[in-house]
C-alpha cells in the first residue's frame, strides 16, 4: 500500500487540502482516509462501495428500469437537450470546473437554462454582493488575523466540521499564536446548535428578525440609543457585542442559509456586508459566505466567464438574461416553463419543494450522477460517472474562491467515464444534430 498526500476533500466548501489518503499499490482501492471529517471520510469511502452502479440505467413509460450502453446515454441525453424548446440545466457544483465549462457550452448552444445549487442557497448573496459589493479576505487571512469571529445562521460544527480547527476558531495563526484562547465567538442563531454551545456571546435571536439584529448592531457601534430589546436579544447584550467586535484587530463574519434563506433574504446581506463595511471604521473586518458543495463557488466563477452571471443564467434567447425568481430553477419548474431537464452535480429530488421535483418526473430528464439519489430515481436516464477529487482530479474554488486543484486519489472502475468525457460525448453529438462546425 502507498500514501497520496495533500488530497483535497470534494465535500463541502472548506475544501481541505490537507487529507492523506491510503491505497492499493494498484491504484485501485481506497484503505484509509486521514485527516478528513466523518462526512469528508465517508465520501471517499463511499467510491468503493459494492452497490455502485457501473451502467447507465434507463426508465420506461411504466417506470421500469433496464440497462443502457454509454451510446445509448450520449444519444438520448443529446437529442433530448437538442430537441428541446427551453431545457433546464441544474446543479454543477458537485464537479470540477472543467464539466462546468463544458456544460455552459452545451447550454448556450442548446438554448437552455443553466443554474446552479446558489438558486436554493446562497443566490441572494451574490445578489447582494451585486448590489452594495463585499469586503472579504481568504481563509489564510482569517487563520493568521482574525480575533473576532462571528457565525451567523451557520452551523459549521456540523456542516462544515473542519472549518473552526482549520481556519477559523482554533488554529494559531502567525499573528494568532494562542489560537482560540485569543478569539471572541458570536453566534446568531435561534437554535442552541452544537457550534452555538461554543459561543462567547450566542445571540439566540427570533427567527427571521435577522435585518433587525443586523441593524441594531449598528447603532450600537454608533453610539446610539437602542429600544431595551431588538429581535428577543437584550440591548445589554447587543451593546456587548458591538463593544466586543470594535476591541478585536480583525473581525469576520460567516454567515449560512439560516440568513441567506429567511425573510427579508437578500435584504439580510445587503446590511450584512454594510456592517462590515462599519466595522472598518473602528478595526478590520470582512465577511464571508459558508458556502456548501464544494464547488458550488467554481460554478459561480465559470458563468460567470462564460456569461456574466453567477447563477440561473437563461440562454433561450440566444443571448444570457439574469432574473433570479423569474430565470431560476423552481420557478421556471412550477411555472411549467421547460421542456427537459439535465442535472449533473447536485440532488434537486432531495432538496427542491416536491411540486418542481414532480414536475421533473414528467419531463425528459437525465441525472448524471455517481450515486443513487431521489433525483436519479425520477430522471428517465441516470448517467453513472466517476467521483471528481477521488478518481479524476481537476479545478474546484473553495468558500473564499481560492482555486484549488483536485488530485485523484485511485483509478475510476474500468470503462466510468468523468462528467467532462460524458459532457465532451454529448457536445460533440449536439453538434452533429445541429448541422454545427
Ligand atoms: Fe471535507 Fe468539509 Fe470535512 Fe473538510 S470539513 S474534510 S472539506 S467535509
Amino acid at each position: 500500500a502507498k500514501i497520496v498526500t495533500d488530497v483535497v476533500c470534494p465535500f463541502c466548501g472548506t475544501l481541505c487540502d490537507d487529507l492523506e489518503v491510503k491505497v492499493t499499490d494498484d491504484d485501485k482501492q481506497i484503505l484509509e482516509v486521514y485527516n478528513a471529517c466523518v462526512i469528508g471520510t465517508e465520501k471517499f469511502l463511499h467510491s468503493q462501495a459494492k452497490d455502485r452502479l457501473k451502467v447507465p440505467m434507463k426508465q420506461d413509460e411504466e417506470g421500469n428500469w433496464s440497462e443502457a450502453s454509454i451510446n445509448e446515454a450520449v444519444e438520448y441525453t443529446a437529442q433530448m437537450l437538442a430537441k428541446a424548446k427551453k431545457p433546464l440545466m441544474y446543479g454543477w457544483s458537485s464537479t470540477n470546473c472543467e464539466a462546468q465549462s463544458v456544460g455552459g457550452e452545451i447550454a448556450e448552444l442548446c438554448g437552455a437554462v443553466v443554474d446552479n445549487t446558489a438558486t436554493v442557497c446562497h443566490g441572494t448573496t451574490l445578489i447582494a454582493v451585486q448590489d452594495v459589493g463585499v469586503p472579504s479576505c481568504t481563509l489564510g487571512e482569517v487563520k493568521n488575523r482574525a480575533d473576532r469571529i462571528i457565525f451567523w445562521g451557520c452551523n459549521p460544527a456540523h456542516a462544515h466540521p473542519r472549518h473552526m480547527s482549520r481556519y477559523s476558531i482554533f488554529p494559531r495563526g502567525f499573528f494568532t499564536g494562542k489560537g482560540h484562547k485569543a478569539r471572541k465567538m458570536i453566534v446568531v442563531d435561534p437554535r442552541t446548535t452544537d457550534t452555538a454551545k461554543m459561543a462567547d456571546i450566542h445571540m439566540q435571536i427570533e427567527q427571521g428578525r435577522d435585518y433587525e439584529l443586523l441593524s441594531a448592531l449598528r447603532v450600537a457601534l454608533r453610539g446610539a440609543p437602542l429600544p431595551e430589546k431588538v429581535a428577543g436579544i437584550p440591548r445589554e447584550t447587543i451593546i456587548d457585542a458591538a463593544e466586543t467586535l470594535k476591541s478585536g484587530r480583525f473581525v469576520v463574519i460567516f454567515f449560512g442559509m439560516g440568513v441567506t434563506q429567511s425573510l427579508s433574504k437578500n435584504h439580510n446581506i445587503d446590511i450584512a456586508i454594510m456592517l462590515t463595511k462599519d466595522l472598518n471604521e473602528h478595526t478590520k473586518a470582512a465577511i464571508m459566505p459558508m458556502r456548501g458543495h464544494y464547488n458550488v463557488t467554481g460554478s459561480g466563477e465559470v458563468l460567470g466567464w462564460q456569461f456574466g452571471y453567477p447563477f440561473s443564467v437563461d440562454l433561450s434567447r440566444g443571448f444570457a438574461r439574469y432574473n433570479p425568481g423569474d430565470s431560476s430553477s423552481n420557478d421556471l419548474l412550477r411555472r411549467d416553463e421547460v421542456d427537459a431537464v439535465f442535472v449533473l452535480g447536485s440532488d434537486p429530488g432531495a432538496h427542491f419543494p416536491i411540486s418542481s421535483v414532480k414536475k421533473i418526473a414528467n419531463l425528459p430528464s437525465v441525472c448524471v450522477d455517481p450515486h443513487y439519489t431521489p433525483t436519479t430515481a425520477v430522471c428517465k436516464l441516470h448517467m453513472p460517472v466517476a467521483f471528481v477529487g477521488v478518481e479524476v482530479g481537476g479545478c474546484t474554488y473553495r468558500m473564499d474562491a481560492v482555486p484549488i486543484h483536485a488530485r485523484k486519489v485511485v483509478d475510476a472502475p474500468e470503462g466510468m467515464l468523468t462528467d467532462e468525457e460524458f459532457l465532451k460525448m454529448v457536445l460533440k453529438r449536439i453538434k452533429e444534430i445541429k448541422g454545427v462546425a
